[in-house]
C-alpha cells in the first residue's frame, strides 16, 4: 500500500521540512500492525515526491484480538496489506504527525501556505459508490480527482471490475489540510471494513474534520461510514458538527451586538447597503435571484416585496440564521403564491452546489470578509465558474474608511468574525482578476456617505457575465 505526496511549490524540496523527513534518507517506523517506510522517489527544486509505503503484517494485525471478533481465515487472508484503509490513517497520524498537526519550526509560514499538492493513493478500496463517490467526497474540498479502476483479475476480464482504484488528487491547499482530508476520508471509502472504531474515533473525526467537515455536503455519509455505522456515535457527531457549522452567532442580529452594529447604526449603513444592492438587481432586469450568505433575511424581505423577482433563494451556512430568517419572513404563513417564490437553503459558498446554477443574479452582501483566504479561492470558483449567474452584486467593507470611525481602534476590524477587510485598491484588484478570469466585466460603486479621501464605508462590485 503506497501513498505518494508531490509538490511543485518552489523550492519543492521544502516538502522535506513540512513532513519532517529528510529527502536523502530511507526511514522505517514500527507500528502495531506492521511497518511504514518513508522515502523520496523524486527530489528536485521543481518537483519533489515523498512516498509512504505501508507493510501491513496480517499476523501482527490480529495479535491481541479475541477470537470471536472475526472468522479465523479472514483474519489472515484479506486485502488489508494491499489497500489504503484505516491503517493508512493511523500511519499518517504516527509518521506524518507533525505535518498533520500543522507544526514545522523551520518553516512556520509554509505550514499556513496553500501549496500545489498531489496525492496518489495506490490502492483505494471503494465499497458502494465507485468513482462517483470518490468525486463526491473530494471535489467539494477543491480537489481535482482522477480515478483508475482496476479489474478483479487482468487474466480474467470476464470477472469484471474490482472495488480497487488508483486515485490521484490535486489541489492547492496546506499540507496539514490535505493530510486531514486523507486521514478522515480514506476509511470512509472502505466502509464496513474499519478496524478501529472506538469511542475515541468520534473525537478523532471531529478533531481532524475541524474547519471543513461541518460544511461538507456529504457530511452525513462521511460521518456514518467513518464511525462504522454506529448510530449513537453518528448522531452525536452530527450534533457537534452542526454546532461547528453555526459559529457566526454575532451575525444574527445587527442591533446591539459587536462593534460593527454600533458603528453602522449611526449611518444605518445596513439599510443603505440593501437599498443599493436592490437597485442594482432591479436595474439588471433579473427575475431569479440568489442571496448568498443571506443571514437573517433582511435583503430577502425586500426582494420579496418586488414583483420583478419571481424566484428568490436565500442560502446561508448558519442554520440558526436560516431559522431566524424563516420566522421573520413568516414563511409558514405566506399565501401559496408568495411562498412559491422564495426558498431558504442550507449550504456553504465554498462548495460547488448544483442548486446555485441557472440564476439571473446573485447578491453577496458582506459575506466574503467572513471567509478564510484559502476558502475565498474556493468561493470564487463556486460562484463565477460553476454557478455563473448573469450578474453578481457583491459588497465588502472598505478598510480605507475605518479611520473615520473614532470608536474603532486602529488596525481593528469592524466585526470580530471578519478575516480581512480590504482597501479599495485591494478589492478592485481582486474583483478585476476574478472578472477577467471568468469572463465577467466589473464596475465599482460606493455605498454610504462618500468621503473625498477615504471613500465610502462599504464598497460594491457589480459583475456582469460577458
Ligand atoms: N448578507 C447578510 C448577512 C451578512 S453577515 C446581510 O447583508 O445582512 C455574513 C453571513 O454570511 C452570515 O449570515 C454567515 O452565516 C454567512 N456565511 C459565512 N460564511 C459562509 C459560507 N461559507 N457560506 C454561506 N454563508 C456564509
Amino acid at each position: 500500500m503506497l501513498l505518494t505526496l508531490s509538490t511543485t511549490h518552489a523550492p519543492a524540496t521544502d516538502l522535506g521540512y513540512l513532513l519532517h523527513k529528510h529527502p536523502d534518507k530511507f526511514q522505517t517506523f514500527n507500528l502495531s500492525f506492521g511497518q511504514a517506510h518513508v522515502f523520496y522517489p523524486e527530489v528536485g527544486a521543481e518537483r519533489t515526491t515523498a512516498s509512504l509505503l505501508l507493510d501491513v503484517d496480517p499476523v501482527a494485525m490480529v495479535r491481541g484480538k479475541t477470537r470471536e471478533q472475526s472468522f479465523l481465515l479472514g483474519q489472515y487472508v484479506n486485502d488489508r496489506p494491499y489497500v489504503a484503509s484505516s491503517f493508512l490513517s493511523v500511519a499518517i497520524a504516527q509518521v506524518y504527525g507533525s505535518a498533520l498537526g500543522g507544526r514545522c519550526k523551520e518553516r512556520e509560514e509554509l505550514v499556513q501556505t496553500p501549496l500545489p499538492l498531489t496525492a496518489r493513493i495506490e490502492l483505494l478500496p471503494v465499497r458502494g459508490g465507485g468513482a462517483e463517490l470518490v468525486r463526491r467526497l473530494f471535489e467539494p474540498l477543491g480537489y481535482q480527482v482522477e480515478t483508475v479502476r482496476h479489474p478483479l483479475d487482468e487474466q480474467f476480464p470476464e470477472w469484471g471490475e474490482s472495488p480497487y482504484f488508483t486515485v490521484t488528487l490535486t489541489n492547492t491547499t496546506t499540507l496539514a489540510e490535505l493530510l486531514a482530508h486523507l486521514y478522515v476520508l480514506i476509511p470512509v471509502f472502505d466502509n464496513g471494513k474499519h478496524y478501529f472504531v472506538g469511542d475515541d474515533e468520534l473525537e478523532k473525526l471531529l478533531e481532524k474534520g475541524a474547519g471543513w467537515l461541518a460544511h461538507h455536503p456529504e457530511k452525513d455519509q462521511i460521518t456514518r461510514r467513518y464511525l462504522g455505522h454506529r448510530p449513537n456515535l453518528y448522531r452525536e457527531a452530527l450534533a457537534r458538527l452542526l454546532e461547528e457549522a453555526t459559529p457566526d452567532e454575532g451575525e444574527e442580529d445587527f442591533t446591539g451586538l459587536g462593534p460593527e452594529s454600533t458603528l453602522e447604526r449611526t449611518v444605518s449603513l445596513n439599510e443603505q447597503r440593501h437599498g443599493t444592492v436592490l437597485a442594482a438587481l432591479r436595474a439588471s432586469g433579473a427575475r431569479s435571484v440568489l442571496d448568498l450568505g443571506c443571514g437573517e433575511g433582511k435583503l430577502l424581505r425586500e426582494l420579496l416585496a418586488e414583483r420583478q423577482f419571481e424566484k428568490i433563494v436565500g442560502m446561508d451556512v448558519s442554520v440558526r440564521s436560516l431559522e431566524i430568517a424563516s420566522r421573520r419572513l413568516r414563511l409558514e404563513r405566506l399565501p401559496d403564491r408568495q411562498a412559491e417564490r422564495i426558498s431558504l437553503i442550507h449550504g456553504s459558498l465554498t462548495y460547488r452546489d448544483q442548486r446555485l446554477a441557472n440564476f439571473d443574479a446573485a447578491a453577496v452582501v458582506e459575506v466574503i470578509e467572513h471567509l478564510d483566504p484559502p476558502r475565498l479561492t474556493a468561493f470564487e470558483r463556486v460562484l463565477f465558474e460553476f454557478a455563473r449567474p448573469g450578474i453578481v452584486v457583491l459588497t465588502t467593507p472598505n478598510r480605507d474608511y475605518n479611520i473615520k470611525w473614532e470608536t474603532l481602534p486602529a488596525g481593528n476590524f469592524r466585526h470580530p468574525d471578519h478575516r480581512f477587510e480590504w482597501t479599495r485598491a485591494e478589492f478592485e484588484a481582486w474583483a478585476t482578476r476574478i472578472a477577467t478570469q471568468h469572463g465577467y466585466t466589473v464596475g465599482f460603486l460606493p455605498v454610504g456617505p462618500v468621503d473625498e479621501v477615504v471613500g465610502s464605508p462599504t464598497q460594491m462590485g457589480v459583475f456582469e457575465r460577458e
